[in-house]
Order: C-alpha cells, then sequence, then structure tokens
C-alpha cells in the first residue's frame, strides 16, 4: 500500500512529504494507522545534525499512537482494530543487558524488518527511532505497538511513545525517586515537566522546579512542583536532581545541588563532544554523588506504558495538559522549525 510520509532525503535536504509504499507485515510485525504524532526535539536533532547517524533516506517522526490495521503472524499481544503506541525502547531479550534481568538498559532494541520504501526510486527507508510516524502508516515490530486503553485520547497516548515517558520514566525508574525524597528539575520544557508529574507519582515530598521562563515554572507548579525557583539560584539538599536541558551546564548543575548519597540524572540527547567542569573530590567523592544516564525513561513499554495510561485515566497524571496544540500533518515542517522558539508543551500532529 501507498501512503504518504515526511522524508529527510540527504544532509541539507529541508524534510518533504513523499509517497511511501509499505510492505505487508510479516511475522511478529502490525501495520498502525497512525492517528496522531507528536512533534519532538528528537526530529529536530536528526535534521540539524545531519542525519544523527542514520542511514538516508530517513522517515521522520518517533511519538505515534494509532489503531492497529493488519497484523503478521504470532502477533497475539494486539488485533486489527486495537488503539497502540508505538515504543520505540523495546527489549530486545537477548543483549548481556537483558539477559541478566536488566532490561531497561537493553542495548539493541527491537525492531522490524525495514518495510517502507520511497515509492519514487524504491529506496529503502530509515525511520527515526524504529518507527517514522510522521506518515499514515507504518510497519514496526510487534513488540513496539503498545495496547491502550480504548477511553485515552490517541492524541494523548501518543506522547507515551518519548517525551512524557522519558521525563517520567527518568524519575519512576531510571534512579529511580524514592517516596519522602527531595527532586529538583531543571528545565520545565515538556520532558522536564513531565520528570515533575513522575516525581509527584512516586511520592517525592519537595519537588522543585528550576527554569528561566516564569510561565514553564507557573505550569510547573500546577503540575507539581512545590517550589519554583529562578535558573541559577541557589538549590541544595536534592536527593534526585534531573537536568533536562541539553546544555552540559545543567547536569553539573544537577550534581552540585546534591545531598550526600544523592544522584544527578541526564535527561535528553546532549550536544557531542563536550566535558563536565566537575570537581572530582568534592562534587562527587565528598557527596557520594551518582551520576545517572536515562534513555526515553528507560521505559519497559508492554508494561510501563499502559501504566502510565491507566494513571493519567485515574487522574494521577496530567497528560491532558501537555498537549498544547495540534496540526495538521501538513503543518509539521513548520512546527519542527518552530522548537526553536517553544511556546507551549507539546504540538502533536491529528492524521
Ligand atoms: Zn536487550
Ligand atoms: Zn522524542
Amino acid at each position: 500500500m501507498t501512503v504518504r510520509g515526511l522524508v529527510y532525503a540527504e544532509p541539507g535536504a529541508a524534510p518533504a512529504f513523499e509517497e511511501i509504499v509499505l510492505e505487508e507485515p510479516g511475522e511478529n510485525e502490525v501495520r498502525v494507522r497512525v492517528a496522531a504524532c507528536g512533534v519532538c526535539h528528537t526530529d529536530l536533532h536528526v535534521v540539524e545534525s545531519g542525519g544523527w547517524h542514520m542511514r538516508f533516506p530517513i522517515l521522520l517522526g518517533h511519538e505515534a499512537a494509532g489503531v492497529v490495521e493488519a497484523a503478521g503472524d504470532g502477533v497475539t499481544h494486539v488485533a486489527p482494530g486495537d488503539p497502540v503506541v508505538i515504543a520505540w525502547h523495546v527489549p530486545c531479550g537477548e543483549c548481556r543487558n537483558c539477559l541478566r534481568g536488566d532490561e531497561r538498559r537493553c542495548s539493541n532494541y527491537l525492531r522490524g524488518a525495514r518495510k517502507m520504501r520511497r515509492a519514487a526510486d524504491g529506496a529503502l527507508l530509515a525511520p527515526v527511532l524504529r518507527t517514522g510516524g510522521f506518515a499514515d502508516a507504518l510497519v514496526v515490530h510487534a513488540a513496539c505497538a503498545v495496547k491502550m486503553p480504548a477511553e485515552l485520547p490517541l492524541e494523548q497516548a501518543c506522547l507515551l511513545a518519548c517525551g512524557f515517558s522519558t521525563g517520567a520514566g527518568a524519575a519512576l525508574w531510571s534512579t529511580p525517586v524514592q517516596p519522602g525524597s527531595s527532586v529538583a528539575v531543571i528545565g520545565c520544557g515538556g520532558v522536564g515537566l513531565a520528570a515533575i508529574q513522575g516525581a509527584r507519582l512516586a511520592r517525592a515530598e519537595r519537588i522543585v522546579a528550576i527554569d528561566t521562563v516564569p510561565e514553564k515554572l507557573e505550569l510547573a507548579l500546577q503540575l507539581g512542583a512545590t517550589e519554583a525557583v529562578a535558573a541559577g539560584d541557589e538549590v541544595a539538599d536534592i536527593d534526585f536532581a534531573f537536568s533536562a536541558i541539553g546544555a552540559p551546564a545543567g547536569l553539573v548543575d544537577a550534581v552540585r545541588m546534591l545531598a550526600y548519597g544523592g544522584t544527578a540524572c541526564l535527561v535528553g540527547v546532549p550536544p557531542s563532544r563536550r566535558a563536565l567542569d566537575l570537581d572530582i573530590e568534592l562534587d562527587l567523592f565528598a557527596k557520594h554523588a551518582t551520576i545517572a544516564v536515562t534513555h526515553g525513561g528507560d521505559v519497559v513499554p508492554q508494561q510501563d506504558l499502559p501504566f502510565l495510561a491507566n494513571a493519567a485515566l485515574a487522574g494521577k497524571l496530567d497528560l491532558e495538559r501537555f498537549v498544547t496544540s495540534t496540526i495538521a500533518l501538513d503543518d509539521v515542517p513548520a512546527a519542527l522549525e518552530a522548537l526553536h522558539t517553544p511556546s507551549g508543551v507539546r504540538t502533536v500532529a491529528l492524521l
């Protein structure tokens, strides 16, 4: 079948819509009709970094939710008609970390056979984070399709594919935040706000939101922060500090505000070839500090994404507040550009 998708054809090219041919899903694969796909910084990063080490041509979009349209042999956990979110972070079950039972640190995520080609020349498309959500439909490994409760709108469910679960998962599973602890979140964009929601769900006692923008701090307070602090002001005695900004200074600040035994967690994709300005004795050893890194919240999608969806339906997470505008698929290139001057939390394309 032929659908339309947003393709980044070569370094320097502007993303453009092209016809895409989808092969039928094979064993343990599903075809999903995309209903909603969030506009995430990582797609912009793919474009602006000249492909982020991926092969061209690249099919953009990785924060997708939709409805299963066809399932290949061996697929039992979802069926045509089921609402699903497309996870990009699905443990392989075979790498060293999976084999020793630490699926959250899987180094080799599952992917389907590449089934999506550019109609013009038959070139195989590389979908961003094994997804390719800015397309009318996609074919993925069935394990990436996570069934969602029917009551959860797909425009909210799609955020569980990446941005929301990265922040919430950092707090719930990467560190994890313990009840009664003190938390700081540096950077109150979508991922940082999700970390605040995750920390609240984990029953942190103190949650300090840190940002330069007063409106973001106001929203952070509404979403669960107990204190709002202007960036640069002194913060101390933090058990779990999350840097949800790209700049390395965020992680340095996170380490410096830790209490004894605290953990600083790097959330999101940092710039390449940058160093940390930390005093190994004072900042790390004397404090007994841990530096953690999360990849997408370290979720195990088939268990964690339904947990987050049900928490949202129970009113314990406020996913609805994270969708601040919805656009047509045609408007995604402009929305990617607009990420340079962020306003609102998340823009979601509705298909
Ligand atoms: Zn693995
Ligand atoms: Zn993303």
